[in-house]
């Protein structure tokens, strides 16, 4: 599994990285940057990344 998100929907609020920060984070211009693969051990703060994400800007893809 492998995270992708959609930079045209994303308007880089951060709620992503609030939860999963080990994956989200904005950088110092507000720009979200992500890690596209994670560990088994976050994959429920991945999930409620996605959840959190006001504009369904993240979605999980199978093949990675
Ligand atoms: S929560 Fe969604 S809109 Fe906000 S920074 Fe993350 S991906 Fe972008």
């Amino acid at each position: 599994m492998r995270i992708l998100v959609d930079r045209v929907r994303c308007q880089n609020h951060g709620q992503c990285a609030i939860s999963a920060p080990t994956n989200f984070e904005l950088d110092a211009d507000g720009e979200l940057r992500y890690r596209e693969s994670f560990d088994d051990e976050d994959a429920s703060d991945i999930e409620d990344a996605v959840d959190s994400c006001p504009v369904q800007a993240i979605t999980l893809d199978s093949d990675g």
